[in-house]
Protein backbone atom coordinates (compact mmCIF):
# COMPACT_ATOMS: atom_id res chain seq x y z
CA UNK A 1 0.00 0.00 0.00
CA UNK A 2 1.27 3.55 -0.73
CA UNK A 3 0.08 7.02 0.79
CA UNK A 4 -0.55 10.06 -1.29
CA UNK A 5 2.62 12.13 -1.68
CA UNK A 6 1.64 15.65 -0.30
CA UNK A 7 -1.08 17.36 1.76
CA UNK A 8 -1.19 20.55 3.81
CA UNK A 9 -1.15 18.82 7.37
CA UNK A 10 -0.01 15.46 8.30
CA UNK A 11 -1.14 14.18 11.56
CA UNK A 12 0.73 11.57 13.72
CA UNK A 13 -1.41 9.24 15.82
CA UNK A 14 -4.84 8.33 15.42
CA UNK A 15 -6.01 8.77 19.07
CA UNK A 16 -8.52 11.29 19.97
CA UNK A 17 -6.54 13.87 19.94
CA UNK A 18 -5.04 13.55 16.40
CA UNK A 19 -8.42 12.45 15.23
CA UNK A 20 -10.25 15.52 16.82
CA UNK A 21 -6.85 17.86 14.97
CA UNK A 22 -7.74 15.87 11.65
CA UNK A 23 -11.66 16.79 11.76
CA UNK A 24 -11.31 20.47 13.20
CA UNK A 25 -8.78 21.26 10.21
CA UNK A 26 -10.65 19.05 7.58
CA UNK A 27 -13.83 21.17 8.37
CA UNK A 28 -11.93 24.23 7.16
CA UNK A 29 -11.25 22.98 4.17
CA UNK A 30 -7.51 21.73 4.71
CA UNK A 31 -6.17 18.19 3.48
CA UNK A 32 -4.98 16.23 6.18
CA UNK A 33 -3.54 12.98 6.21
CA UNK A 34 -3.56 10.61 9.84
CA UNK A 35 -0.48 8.19 10.04
CA UNK A 36 -0.84 6.14 12.89
CA UNK A 37 1.02 3.43 14.11
CA UNK A 38 -1.05 0.48 15.23
CA UNK A 39 -3.44 -1.46 13.39
CA UNK A 40 -6.53 0.66 14.64
CA UNK A 41 -7.69 3.77 15.97
CA UNK A 42 -8.79 5.15 19.43
CA UNK A 43 -5.15 4.95 20.64
CA UNK A 44 -5.53 4.47 24.48
CA UNK A 45 -9.44 3.86 23.81
CA UNK A 46 -9.77 0.41 22.92
CA UNK A 47 -13.03 -1.14 23.44
CA UNK A 48 -12.82 -5.18 23.77
CA UNK A 49 -15.70 -7.32 24.57
CA UNK A 50 -16.78 -9.73 27.75
CA UNK A 51 -19.81 -11.99 27.94
CA UNK A 52 -20.61 -10.08 24.37
CA UNK A 53 -20.60 -6.84 26.38
CA UNK A 54 -18.10 -3.65 24.89
CA UNK A 55 -15.81 -3.22 27.67
CA UNK A 56 -13.20 0.05 27.90
CA UNK A 57 -9.56 -1.33 28.15
CA UNK A 58 -8.37 2.29 28.63
CA UNK A 59 -10.43 5.48 29.10
CA UNK A 60 -13.89 4.63 30.20
CA UNK A 61 -15.47 7.41 31.85
CA UNK A 62 -16.72 10.89 31.54
CA UNK A 63 -18.62 13.39 33.64
CA UNK A 64 -19.45 17.08 34.23
CA UNK A 65 -17.26 19.92 32.90
CA UNK A 66 -16.02 17.74 30.05
CA UNK A 67 -17.37 19.59 27.51
CA UNK A 68 -15.53 18.86 24.57
CA UNK A 69 -15.48 14.99 24.58
CA UNK A 70 -19.24 15.20 25.54
CA UNK A 71 -19.87 17.56 22.42
CA UNK A 72 -17.97 15.57 20.27
CA UNK A 73 -19.90 12.12 21.54
CA UNK A 74 -23.03 13.79 21.28
CA UNK A 75 -22.47 14.76 17.60
CA UNK A 76 -21.41 11.19 16.16
CA UNK A 77 -24.08 9.64 17.99
CA UNK A 78 -22.46 8.08 20.84
CA UNK A 79 -24.42 8.01 23.89
CA UNK A 80 -23.87 7.44 27.80
CA UNK A 81 -25.17 5.75 30.76
CA UNK A 82 -24.59 6.95 34.81
CA UNK A 83 -22.47 4.52 36.26
CA UNK A 84 -23.73 2.28 38.64
CA UNK A 85 -23.18 3.60 42.22
CA UNK A 86 -26.82 2.46 44.07
CA UNK A 87 -26.15 0.87 47.30
CA UNK A 88 -22.55 0.68 49.64
CA UNK A 89 -19.20 1.00 48.51
CA UNK A 90 -16.80 -1.16 49.83
CA UNK A 91 -13.17 -0.47 51.77
CA UNK A 92 -10.67 -3.03 52.27
CA UNK A 93 -8.30 -1.56 54.66
CA UNK A 94 -6.04 -3.41 57.02
CA UNK A 95 -7.31 -6.88 56.32
CA UNK A 96 -10.57 -5.64 57.15
CA UNK A 97 -13.38 -5.33 54.59
CA UNK A 98 -15.94 -2.25 55.62
CA UNK A 99 -18.36 -0.52 54.01
CA UNK A 100 -19.02 3.00 52.95
CA UNK A 101 -21.17 5.80 51.04
CA UNK A 102 -20.08 8.45 48.98
CA UNK A 103 -15.93 9.05 47.79
CA UNK A 104 -14.27 9.25 51.42
CA UNK A 105 -14.09 5.77 53.15
CA UNK A 106 -15.22 4.70 56.65
CA UNK A 107 -12.35 5.31 58.79
CA UNK A 108 -11.46 6.17 62.22
CA UNK A 109 -12.27 9.98 63.31
CA UNK A 110 -8.74 10.95 63.31
CA UNK A 111 -7.89 9.12 59.71
CA UNK A 112 -10.93 11.14 58.07
CA UNK A 113 -9.98 13.94 59.94
CA UNK A 114 -6.18 13.73 58.54
CA UNK A 115 -7.72 13.08 55.20
CA UNK A 116 -10.27 15.81 55.30
CA UNK A 117 -7.15 18.49 56.23
CA UNK A 118 -4.33 17.39 53.19
CA UNK A 119 -7.55 17.62 51.26
CA UNK A 120 -7.58 20.97 52.35
CA UNK A 121 -4.34 21.95 52.61
CA UNK A 122 -3.97 20.35 48.64
CA UNK A 123 -6.69 21.87 47.00
CA UNK A 124 -5.55 25.86 48.68
CA UNK A 125 -1.96 24.44 47.32
CA UNK A 126 -3.81 23.49 43.81
CA UNK A 127 -5.48 26.18 43.26
CA UNK A 128 -1.93 28.75 43.23
CA UNK A 129 -1.07 27.00 40.12
CA UNK A 130 -0.89 28.56 37.03
CA UNK A 131 -2.08 25.72 34.50
CA UNK A 132 -0.99 27.43 31.44
CA UNK A 133 2.62 28.20 32.78
CA UNK A 134 2.90 26.30 35.99
CA UNK A 135 6.49 26.95 36.25
CA UNK A 136 5.78 31.02 36.80
CA UNK A 137 3.23 29.79 39.71
CA UNK A 138 4.32 30.61 43.11
CA UNK A 139 7.41 28.71 44.53
CA UNK A 140 6.95 26.42 41.12
CA UNK A 141 10.88 25.58 41.99
CA UNK A 142 9.92 24.18 45.99
CA UNK A 143 6.99 22.36 44.50
CA UNK A 144 8.46 20.80 41.88
CA UNK A 145 11.57 20.03 43.03
CA UNK A 146 9.66 17.31 45.65
CA UNK A 147 7.79 14.52 44.88
CA UNK A 148 3.89 14.21 46.31
CA UNK A 149 5.31 11.84 48.63
CA UNK A 150 7.43 14.30 49.92
CA UNK A 151 5.31 16.91 50.21
CA UNK A 152 2.52 14.99 52.06
CA UNK A 153 5.16 13.79 54.42
CA UNK A 154 6.25 17.29 54.93
CA UNK A 155 2.27 17.99 55.56
CA UNK A 156 3.04 15.32 58.38
CA UNK A 157 0.04 13.35 56.36
CA UNK A 158 -0.43 10.01 58.69
CA UNK A 159 -0.15 6.54 56.97
CA UNK A 160 -3.63 6.40 55.66
CA UNK A 161 -3.90 8.94 53.92
CA UNK A 162 -0.41 8.05 52.65
CA UNK A 163 -1.99 4.59 51.46
CA UNK A 164 -4.82 6.84 49.85
CA UNK A 165 -3.44 9.34 48.18
CA UNK A 166 -1.10 6.44 46.81
CA UNK A 167 -4.39 4.94 45.45
CA UNK A 168 -5.17 8.42 44.13
CA UNK A 169 -2.13 8.93 42.37
CA UNK A 170 -1.74 4.97 40.83
CA UNK A 171 -4.97 4.99 39.12
CA UNK A 172 -4.69 8.70 38.27
CA UNK A 173 -1.27 8.72 37.26
CA UNK A 174 0.34 4.69 37.04
CA UNK A 175 2.75 5.51 39.45
CA UNK A 176 3.24 5.72 42.80
CA UNK A 177 3.66 9.35 44.99
CA UNK A 178 7.47 9.30 45.34
CA UNK A 179 7.50 9.67 41.39
CA UNK A 180 5.11 12.37 40.55
CA UNK A 181 6.40 15.81 41.01
CA UNK A 182 4.03 17.96 43.45
CA UNK A 183 4.20 21.12 40.81
CA UNK A 184 2.79 18.45 38.60
CA UNK A 185 0.03 16.73 40.39
CA UNK A 186 -1.39 20.03 41.86
CA UNK A 187 -1.52 21.58 38.33
CA UNK A 188 -3.00 18.58 37.12
CA UNK A 189 -5.76 18.16 40.15
CA UNK A 190 -6.53 21.86 39.08
CA UNK A 191 -6.78 21.41 35.09
CA UNK A 192 -9.76 18.75 36.42
CA UNK A 193 -11.63 21.01 38.57
CA UNK A 194 -10.61 19.77 41.84
CA UNK A 195 -9.96 16.66 43.94
CA UNK A 196 -14.18 15.70 43.90
CA UNK A 197 -14.48 16.45 40.50
CA UNK A 198 -11.19 14.52 40.11
CA UNK A 199 -11.90 11.50 41.85
CA UNK A 200 -16.16 10.96 42.37
CA UNK A 201 -18.84 9.10 40.63
CA UNK A 202 -21.61 11.42 40.81
CA UNK A 203 -20.84 14.93 40.17
CA UNK A 204 -17.42 13.63 39.22
CA UNK A 205 -15.11 12.58 36.26
CA UNK A 206 -16.67 8.94 36.58
CA UNK A 207 -20.41 9.92 36.89
CA UNK A 208 -20.91 8.42 33.33
CA UNK A 209 -19.46 6.05 30.39
CA UNK A 210 -20.42 5.17 27.13
CA UNK A 211 -22.18 1.57 26.76
CA UNK A 212 -20.89 1.23 23.25
CA UNK A 213 -17.47 1.77 24.61
CA UNK A 214 -14.73 4.83 23.89
CA UNK A 215 -13.44 4.27 20.97
CA UNK A 216 -16.62 4.20 19.10
CA UNK A 217 -15.88 7.83 19.52
CA UNK A 218 -12.49 7.34 17.23
CA UNK A 219 -13.95 4.85 14.76
CA UNK A 220 -16.90 7.40 13.91
CA UNK A 221 -14.44 10.16 13.65
CA UNK A 222 -12.01 8.07 11.53
CA UNK A 223 -15.23 6.95 9.63
CA UNK A 224 -15.67 10.87 8.58
CA UNK A 225 -12.50 11.55 7.74
CA UNK A 226 -11.99 7.83 5.11
CA UNK A 227 -9.35 7.43 3.95
CA UNK A 228 -7.20 10.01 5.32
CA UNK A 229 -6.32 7.96 8.22
CA UNK A 230 -3.98 5.51 7.11
CA UNK A 231 -2.97 2.56 9.98
CA UNK A 232 0.03 0.49 10.10
CA UNK A 233 1.94 3.43 9.37
CA UNK A 234 4.34 4.62 12.29
CA UNK A 235 6.07 7.65 11.67
CA UNK A 236 9.83 7.50 12.00
CA UNK A 237 11.02 10.86 10.76
CA UNK A 238 9.86 14.20 10.52
CA UNK A 239 12.44 16.43 8.56
CA UNK A 240 12.31 20.24 7.91
CA UNK A 241 13.00 21.09 4.34
CA UNK A 242 13.99 24.18 3.42
CA UNK A 243 11.16 25.45 1.55
CA UNK A 244 9.52 25.57 4.85
CA UNK A 245 7.41 22.28 4.83
CA UNK A 246 7.75 19.20 6.21
CA UNK A 247 8.76 15.38 5.02
CA UNK A 248 6.96 12.63 6.83
CA UNK A 249 8.09 9.19 6.81
CA UNK A 250 6.80 5.74 8.07
CA UNK A 251 6.95 2.67 6.35
CA UNK A 252 4.69 2.93 3.68
CA UNK A 253 6.28 6.25 2.44
CA UNK A 254 6.67 9.44 2.37
CA UNK A 255 4.17 12.44 2.57
CA UNK A 256 5.26 16.17 2.08
CA UNK A 257 3.21 18.65 4.11
CA UNK A 258 2.96 22.31 4.66
CA UNK A 259 2.78 21.45 8.60
CA UNK A 260 2.65 18.50 10.79
CA UNK A 261 0.75 18.09 14.24
CA UNK A 262 2.61 15.29 16.62
CA UNK A 263 -0.70 13.70 18.84
CA UNK A 264 1.33 11.22 20.38
CA UNK A 265 2.65 11.38 24.10
CA UNK A 266 5.63 13.27 25.12
CA UNK A 267 7.36 10.26 25.57
CA UNK A 268 7.05 8.32 22.77
CA UNK A 269 7.94 11.19 20.32
CA UNK A 270 11.79 10.00 21.02
CA UNK A 271 10.86 7.01 18.44
CA UNK A 272 10.71 9.84 15.92
CA UNK A 273 13.98 11.30 14.44
CA UNK A 274 13.63 14.64 13.60
CA UNK A 275 15.74 16.10 11.30
CA UNK A 276 17.67 18.73 11.69
CA UNK A 277 17.51 17.59 15.44
CA UNK A 278 14.99 19.40 17.59
CA UNK A 279 16.49 22.07 20.18
CA UNK A 280 18.01 20.34 23.18
CA UNK A 281 15.51 21.16 25.69
CA UNK A 282 12.76 19.69 22.98
CA UNK A 283 14.78 16.36 22.97
CA UNK A 284 15.77 15.99 26.60
CA UNK A 285 11.66 16.76 27.52
CA UNK A 286 11.12 13.24 25.77
CA UNK A 287 13.27 11.39 28.20
CA UNK A 288 11.67 13.32 31.33
CA UNK A 289 7.86 13.40 30.81
CA UNK A 290 7.55 9.38 31.22
CA UNK A 291 4.41 7.18 30.88
CA UNK A 292 2.93 5.96 33.99
CA UNK A 293 1.51 2.37 33.89
CA UNK A 294 -1.80 1.49 34.34
CA UNK A 295 -3.59 -2.26 34.09
CA UNK A 296 -7.04 -3.29 34.06
CA UNK A 297 -9.39 -6.80 34.57
CA UNK A 298 -12.93 -7.58 34.14
CA UNK A 299 -14.70 -10.49 35.09
CA UNK A 300 -18.24 -11.19 33.70
CA UNK A 301 -20.94 -13.31 35.85
CA UNK A 302 -24.54 -14.74 35.30
CA UNK A 303 -25.84 -11.22 37.13
CA UNK A 304 -24.49 -8.54 39.43
CA UNK A 305 -24.38 -10.54 42.51
CA UNK A 306 -23.33 -8.41 44.40
CA UNK A 307 -26.04 -5.78 44.12
CA UNK A 308 -28.29 -8.47 46.36
CA UNK A 309 -26.04 -7.61 49.19
CA UNK A 310 -26.92 -3.94 48.55
CA UNK A 311 -23.39 -3.39 47.39
CA UNK A 312 -22.81 -0.81 44.36
CA UNK A 313 -19.41 -2.30 43.21
CA UNK A 314 -17.76 0.51 44.05
CA UNK A 315 -14.28 -0.63 46.07
CA UNK A 316 -11.00 0.43 47.03
CA UNK A 317 -8.12 -1.72 48.78
CA UNK A 318 -4.85 -1.28 50.24
CA UNK A 319 -3.63 -4.88 49.19
CA UNK A 320 -3.35 -5.44 45.59
CA UNK A 321 -3.30 -6.26 42.29
CA UNK A 322 -7.32 -4.92 42.48
CA UNK A 323 -7.23 -1.51 44.15
CA UNK A 324 -10.39 -0.10 43.01
CA UNK A 325 -13.36 -1.55 41.06
CA UNK A 326 -16.81 -0.28 39.36
CA UNK A 327 -19.76 -1.89 38.35
CA UNK A 328 -19.89 -1.92 34.53
CA UNK A 329 -22.74 -4.59 33.85
CA UNK A 330 -25.29 -3.39 30.91
CA UNK A 331 -28.35 -3.74 33.06
CA UNK A 332 -28.20 -0.29 35.28
CA UNK A 333 -31.66 -0.74 36.66
CA UNK A 334 -32.24 -4.24 37.93
CA UNK A 335 -30.17 -7.26 38.63
CA UNK A 336 -30.35 -8.30 34.93
CA UNK A 337 -27.32 -10.17 33.75
CA UNK A 338 -24.75 -10.21 32.78
CA UNK A 339 -22.73 -8.57 35.87
CA UNK A 340 -19.42 -6.75 35.22
CA UNK A 341 -17.09 -5.76 37.57
CA UNK A 342 -13.65 -3.79 36.17
CA UNK A 343 -10.91 -3.86 38.46
CA UNK A 344 -7.79 -1.37 37.88
CA UNK A 345 -4.79 -3.35 39.01
CA UNK A 346 -1.16 -2.14 40.25
CA UNK A 347 1.04 -2.96 37.06
CA UNK A 348 4.18 -3.42 39.29
CA UNK A 349 2.65 -6.68 40.27
CA UNK A 350 0.15 -7.88 38.01
CA UNK A 351 2.11 -7.07 34.50
CA UNK A 352 4.95 -9.32 35.16
CA UNK A 353 2.70 -12.57 36.05
CA UNK A 354 1.62 -15.45 33.29
CA UNK A 355 -1.94 -14.56 31.77
CA UNK A 356 -3.56 -17.47 34.17
CA UNK A 357 -1.84 -15.85 37.49
CA UNK A 358 -3.29 -12.43 36.82
CA UNK A 359 -7.22 -13.84 36.30
CA UNK A 360 -6.45 -15.74 39.57
CA UNK A 361 -5.04 -13.27 41.37
CA UNK A 362 -7.35 -10.89 39.74
CA UNK A 363 -11.15 -13.00 40.83
CA UNK A 364 -9.24 -13.66 44.19
CA UNK A 365 -8.98 -9.19 44.90
CA UNK A 366 -12.85 -9.40 43.40
CA UNK A 367 -13.55 -12.38 46.03
CA UNK A 368 -12.20 -10.78 48.99
CA UNK A 369 -14.21 -7.90 48.51
CA UNK A 370 -17.46 -9.35 47.45
CA UNK A 371 -17.44 -12.67 48.08
CA UNK A 372 -16.79 -16.47 46.76
CA UNK A 373 -19.46 -16.18 43.63
CA UNK A 374 -16.97 -13.59 42.49
CA UNK A 375 -14.39 -16.15 41.53
CA UNK A 376 -17.11 -18.47 39.17
CA UNK A 377 -16.78 -15.72 36.70
CA UNK A 378 -18.18 -17.00 33.16
CA UNK A 379 -15.93 -14.36 31.41
CA UNK A 380 -12.99 -12.57 31.89
CA UNK A 381 -10.36 -10.26 30.18
CA UNK A 382 -7.19 -8.05 31.41
CA UNK A 383 -5.15 -5.25 29.59
CA UNK A 384 -1.91 -4.16 30.60
CA UNK A 385 -0.60 -0.81 29.25
CA UNK A 386 2.76 -1.21 30.35
CA UNK A 387 3.09 -4.17 28.25
CA UNK A 388 2.09 -3.18 24.93
CA UNK A 389 4.65 -2.75 22.17
CA UNK A 390 4.05 0.33 20.33
CA UNK A 391 3.35 3.24 22.39
CA UNK A 392 3.44 1.89 25.71
CA UNK A 393 2.16 3.26 28.70
CA UNK A 394 -0.95 4.97 30.16
CA UNK A 395 -3.40 6.33 31.50
CA UNK A 396 -0.67 9.25 31.09
CA UNK A 397 2.41 10.73 31.78
CA UNK A 398 3.80 10.72 35.31
CA UNK A 399 5.65 13.62 35.61
CA UNK A 400 8.56 13.73 38.02
CA UNK A 401 10.49 15.93 39.95
CA UNK A 402 12.27 18.54 38.01
CA UNK A 403 10.68 18.25 34.81
CA UNK A 404 7.77 21.25 34.84
CA UNK A 405 10.43 24.07 35.47
CA UNK A 406 12.89 22.67 33.59
CA UNK A 407 11.02 21.43 30.25
CA UNK A 408 7.33 22.53 30.62
CA UNK A 409 7.55 25.27 28.64
CA UNK A 410 8.71 23.59 25.39
CA UNK A 411 5.69 20.99 25.68
CA UNK A 412 3.97 22.45 23.17
CA UNK A 413 5.78 25.50 21.65
CA UNK A 414 5.86 24.85 18.23
CA UNK A 415 9.26 24.02 16.37
CA UNK A 416 8.72 26.24 12.72
CA UNK A 417 5.71 24.05 11.24
CA UNK A 418 5.97 21.37 13.74
CA UNK A 419 2.98 21.75 16.23
CA UNK A 420 2.23 19.64 19.15
CA UNK A 421 -1.26 17.70 20.68
CA UNK A 422 -1.88 14.92 23.27
CA UNK A 423 -3.91 15.14 26.21
CA UNK A 424 -0.63 15.60 28.19
CA UNK A 425 -0.47 19.19 26.19
CA UNK A 426 -4.38 20.29 27.65
CA UNK A 427 -4.94 22.86 30.48
CA UNK A 428 -8.14 21.65 30.88
CA UNK A 429 -8.87 17.99 32.14
CA UNK A 430 -5.11 16.65 30.76
CA UNK A 431 -4.67 13.51 30.84
CA UNK A 432 -8.11 12.63 30.10
CA UNK A 433 -10.17 11.89 26.93
CA UNK A 434 -11.42 15.27 27.27
CA UNK A 435 -8.06 17.40 27.52
CA UNK A 436 -7.15 15.22 24.00
CA UNK A 437 -9.91 16.25 22.08
CA UNK A 438 -9.34 19.84 23.29
CA UNK A 439 -5.26 19.74 22.72
CA UNK A 440 -6.31 18.30 18.95
CA UNK A 441 -8.58 21.31 18.53
CA UNK A 442 -6.50 23.67 19.84
CA UNK A 443 -3.46 22.29 17.73
CA UNK A 444 -5.89 22.36 14.43
CA UNK A 445 -6.40 26.24 15.37
CA UNK A 446 -3.05 27.28 15.52
CA UNK A 447 -2.09 25.45 12.35
CA UNK A 448 -5.06 26.91 10.53
CA UNK A 449 -3.90 30.40 11.43
CA UNK A 450 -0.52 29.53 9.97
CA UNK A 451 -1.74 28.01 7.03
CA UNK A 452 -4.20 30.75 6.42
CA UNK A 453 -1.80 33.60 7.57
C1 LIG B 1 -6.11 2.12 31.68
C2 LIG B 1 -6.55 3.50 31.28
C3 LIG B 1 -7.68 4.05 31.83
C4 LIG B 1 -8.10 5.34 31.48
N1 LIG B 1 -9.28 5.81 31.98
C5 LIG B 1 -9.76 7.02 31.54
C6 LIG B 1 -11.08 7.43 31.88
O1 LIG B 1 -11.84 6.70 32.54
N2 LIG B 1 -11.50 8.65 31.43
C7 LIG B 1 -10.70 9.46 30.64
O2 LIG B 1 -11.13 10.56 30.26
N3 LIG B 1 -9.46 9.06 30.28
C8 LIG B 1 -8.97 7.86 30.70
N4 LIG B 1 -7.75 7.40 30.29
C9 LIG B 1 -6.87 8.34 29.53
C10 LIG B 1 -7.31 8.50 28.07
O3 LIG B 1 -7.47 7.24 27.49
C11 LIG B 1 -6.24 9.32 27.35
O4 LIG B 1 -6.12 10.58 27.97
C12 LIG B 1 -6.57 9.59 25.88
O5 LIG B 1 -7.02 8.43 25.22
C13 LIG B 1 -5.31 10.15 25.20
O6 LIG B 1 -5.56 10.44 23.84
P1 LIG B 1 -4.41 11.03 22.92
O7 LIG B 1 -4.99 11.16 21.57
O8 LIG B 1 -3.84 12.23 23.57
O9 LIG B 1 -3.25 9.96 22.95
P2 LIG B 1 -3.28 8.43 22.50
O10 LIG B 1 -4.61 7.84 22.74
O11 LIG B 1 -2.11 7.78 23.17
O12 LIG B 1 -3.05 8.48 20.93
C14 LIG B 1 -1.79 8.57 20.36
C15 LIG B 1 -1.76 7.67 19.14
O13 LIG B 1 -0.52 7.86 18.47
C16 LIG B 1 -0.03 6.61 18.04
N5 LIG B 1 1.42 6.77 17.87
C17 LIG B 1 2.39 6.87 18.81
N6 LIG B 1 3.59 7.04 18.22
C18 LIG B 1 3.38 7.08 16.88
C19 LIG B 1 4.23 7.23 15.76
N7 LIG B 1 5.55 7.40 15.87
N8 LIG B 1 3.68 7.18 14.52
C20 LIG B 1 2.34 7.02 14.34
N9 LIG B 1 1.49 6.85 15.39
C21 LIG B 1 2.01 6.90 16.65
C22 LIG B 1 -0.46 5.64 19.10
O14 LIG B 1 -0.53 4.33 18.60
C23 LIG B 1 -1.84 6.19 19.48
O15 LIG B 1 -2.85 5.60 18.70
C24 LIG B 1 -7.34 6.10 30.57
C25 LIG B 1 -6.21 5.54 29.96
C26 LIG B 1 -5.83 4.24 30.31
C27 LIG B 1 -4.63 3.65 29.62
Amino acid sequence: MSIPTSTDVAVVGAGFAGLSAARALTRLGHQVMVLEGRDRVGGRSSTSTIAGVPVDLGGTFVGPTQDAVLALADELGCRTVATYSRGKNLIRWHGRVRSYRSTIPRLSMMELFDVSRIQWRFERLSRQIRVDEPWNSPEAHKLDERSLEEWLRSADANASTRNLMAIMSRVTWGAEPDEVSMLHAARYVKAAGGLDRMLDVRGGAQQDRFPGGTQQIALRMADELGERVVLNAPVERIERLADGTVAVSCPVGVVNARAVIVAIPPEHRAGIEFTPPLPTPYTELTTHWPQGNLSKAYAAYDRPFWRSDGCSGEALSDEGPVFITFDVSPDNDGAGGPGILLGFTDARTFDRLPPDQRREQALSGFATLFGEPALQPIDYIDHCWGTEKFAPGGPTAAVPPGSWTQYGRWLRTPVDTIHWAGTETADTWTGFLDGAVRSGQRAAAEVAELLTG
